[in-house]
């Protein structure tokens, strides 16, 4: 599955530093306010992995000389937070914090190792001018702000090993907050809203072999009645763990919503691959077998109808989601747990 949250927030430490480092000069240039959410925006234009992100960045600094906060919060909501990514707020911010005490240390360290450096000139000077009864006073002088060096030094590496593991720490809140934001938390795949992104994605790019399965439950509302909505949850997370089992590389799952599941394939260039990948997984819903756990009893078979359609090139992201959603409408209405697939005419991969 292609849901490795490292694959989105793959900087380490070092490098978050230095993105850091690349976008500062960015806001003074552009006389953008100190601000949490531009830190994080900028943070974002280093990076260049939003390309509109950076395209409208750049066009705002060109159209206006001040830089409109309600368009920054815009932004920000749209490529950093996405709308729903509010703890990651709470996370950039640490991270400014944390960076900006830095900042200040590594100021004090150079002012400290300039005022040093005057110092030894001072003791050079001396030492040239010096006469042999001065002579242990101007060592001692030096002597001592060569320590004073060394013990401003010490700390601040200090200082600097303990705000890695900071940004360590950081970074795992964040990607925990990010996986709490994009997967079902019942189910552990996807969810409606990361789907919906990968999906768009997927359409963006080639869609030569791209395939969409939604797969639903059957008779699952009498299922929840005849024995309850924690097992109909339980069954749910079977199927969720079915899906991460068998998914190929580059698939995507995810839970639509209720007992709707939504498949990505990719690389289906005969219409076969996606139909065997879907029996596939029709079968061994229906040899899943449930057992209540407090009596041993096994459940009833559990079903699933599914709905296949191929991207074309005509596709937009709503009419290949319709397409597949009214194949498994065809799948109910032929008798359930089968499969129908939505052939359209200029199919790329038939
Ligand atoms: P069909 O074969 O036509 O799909 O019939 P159905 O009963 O599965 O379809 P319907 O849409 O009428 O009912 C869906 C049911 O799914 C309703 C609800 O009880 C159940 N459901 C939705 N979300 C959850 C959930 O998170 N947990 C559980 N246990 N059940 C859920
Ligand atoms: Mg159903
Ligand atoms: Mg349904």
């Amino acid at each position: 599955m292609s849901q490795s949250i490292l694959e989105l927030y793959p900087e380490e430490t070092r490098e978050a530093a230095d993105l850091l480092k690349r976008a500062v000069p960015h806001m003074v240039r552009n006389d953008i306010p100190p601000t949490p959410m531009h830190y994080a925006l900028w943070y974002t234009y280093s990076r260049g992995s939003e390309p509109d992100l950076n395209r409208r960045l750049e066009k705002i600094v060109k159209d206006f000389d001040v830089f409109p906060p309600e368009a920054a919060a815009r932004l920000f909501r749209e490529f950093v937070i996405r709308g729903e990514l509010e703890s990651a707020r709470k996370g950039q911010q640490q991270v400014i914090d944390l960076v900006d005490d830095i900042e200040s240390d590594v100021t004090q360290t150079v002012s400290g190792s300039q005022n040093y450096q005057q110092s030894l000139n001072a003791g050079l000077i001396a030492l040239q001018e010096t006469t042999v009864d001065d002579l242990p006073s101007v060592l001692n002088d030096l002597q001592q702000s060569t320590q004073e060096m060394q013990v401003q030094q010490e700390k601040f590496l200090h200082k600097l090993r303990g705000a890695q593991s900071e940004i360590q720490h950081l970074r795992s809140q964040l990607e925990r907050a990010h996986a709490a934001a994009t997967l079902d938390s019942l189910t552990n795949i996807f969810n409606r809203h990361a789907f919906t992104r990968l999906l768009e994605q997927a359409l963006e790019g080639d869609r030569q072999g791209l395939a969409l399965i939604i797969l639903d439950i059957d008779h699952f509302k009498q299922f929840n009645d005849q024995y309850g909505h924690p097992l109909g949850d339980r069954v749910l997370q079977h199927v969720g763990q079915l899906l991460r089992e068998m998914l190929p590389s580059r698939g995507v799952a995810a839970r639509y919503g209720g007992e709707e599941f939504c498949v990505i394939l990719r690389d289906c260039f005969e219409p076969s691959a996606a139909h065997a990948f879907a029996e596939q997984m029709r079968q061994k819903i229906q040899a899943l077998r449930v057992k209540v756990r407090s009596t041993d009893k096994l459940l009833d078979t559990i079903t699933a109808s599914f709905g296949l359609a191929l991207a074309s090139a005509d596709d937009t992201f709503d009419s290949l989601l319709t397409r597949a959603d009214d194949a498994l409408y065809q799948a109910k209405r032929n008798g359930r747990n089968q499969i129908h697939p939505s052939l359209p005419e200029k199919a790329l991969s038939a």
